[in-house]
């Protein structure tokens, strides 16, 4: 079994961490919050005092970390404290540029490197479900695999460095415009006085049917399992939508790509998050339409 420093451990790399541990690999983990390191511990992770002593003899480093720059900023740190040949691999969501700075860093080194962004949630940490989009060349994503395949149940090789986050970013993209759609008939047939459930019925059947609808639906009722029954509690907080769908827009100005529903769909993100919404479930935009109306 494998030796693994495991570094943030969140909500999302905490459980991930627990799933390495019970497929019988050594964790070492560090974070800088102690609630998180509790956890850790208590799920059989040796928590260790910083990150560079986390991943003195790790034979793998995984990442799981808020944004680009605290990626590029432990990278740094930890690139030139690691064994030869270790593999890195970031799980974080960020963009596309701080990725491949992270790949060239480990390049720099002569390490083997990963970007492998998850989609899937708390709930698919948590039950070893998640999908893995990865970057990098064929060798490095050979010896991932079944690191990630510990902690999820599709992966997916994307292409060269960078290429997980593309697929991230481009995939909650269509998430985010798909869901404020989905929410927009909703509102529409409220006023036009048709039922929640007569429209699930139709759409869910129909060309206007998605993930968005049938997953994740935006009204309490005809999708038990979705946060609009649990008050909109996340599930998949507003806030990480607009952080995803800024990164997006980020990386279509810098690609000279034309996005305008995505650009939309984040500045009605935005709206929400400011009225004070970030931490609601991302489908809890449908109020911010309702709201629209008034
Ligand atoms: P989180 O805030 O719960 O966890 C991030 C952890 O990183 C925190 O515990 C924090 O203390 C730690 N950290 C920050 N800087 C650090 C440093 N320098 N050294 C060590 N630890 C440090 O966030 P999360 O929900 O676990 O998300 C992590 C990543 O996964 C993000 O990039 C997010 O966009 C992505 N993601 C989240 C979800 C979700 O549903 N939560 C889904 C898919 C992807």
């Amino acid at each position: 079994m494998t030796t693994i420093a495991f570094i943030g451990l969140g909500n999302m790399g905490g459980p991930m961490a627990a799933n390495l541990v019970k497929a019988g690999h050594t964790v070492h983990g560090f974070d800088l919050t102690p609630t998180s390191c509790e956890q850790a511990k208590a799920d059989g992770v040796a928590i260790a005092a910083k990150a560079t002593d986390a991943v003195k003899n790790a034979d793998v480093v995984v990442t799981m970390l808020p944004a680009g720059k605290h990626v590029v900023s432990v990278w740094s740190e930890i690139v030139p404290a690691v064994g030869k040949g270790t593999l890195m691999i970031d799980c974080s969501t960020i963009d596309v540029e701080s990725a491949r700075k992270s790949h060239e860093l480990a390049a720099a080194h002569h390490l083997p490197s990963v970007d492998a962004p998850v989609s899937g949630g708390t709930g698919g940490a948590k039950g070893g479900t998640l999908t893995f989009m990865a970057g990098g060349d064929v060798k490095a994503f050979a010896a991932a695999k079944p690191i990630l395949e510990a902690m999820g149940k599709k992966i997916v090789h994307c292409g060269d460095a960078g290429a997980g986050q593309a697929a991230k970013i481009c995939n909650n993209m269509i998430l985010g415009i798909s869901m404020i759609g989905v929410s927009e008939a909703f509102v529409l047939a409220e006023k036009l006085g048709l039922s929640h459930q007569a429209l699930f019925d139709v759409a869910s059947t129909s060309s206007g049917q998605c993930w968005s609808l049938t997953s994740y639906c935006p009204v309490p009722g005809p999708v038990p399992t979705s946060p609009s029954n649990n008050d909109y509690k996340p599930g998949f907080a507003a806030a990480l939508m607009l952080k995803d769908l800024r990164l997006s827009q980020e990386a279509a100005k810098a690609a000279g790509a034309v996005t305008p529903l995505g650009a939309h769909a984040e500045s009605i993100y935005e709206s929400f998050d400011k009225a004070g919404h970030g931490g609601t479930d991302f489908s809890g935009i449908i109020h911010q339409l309702r709201h629209l109306a008034k």
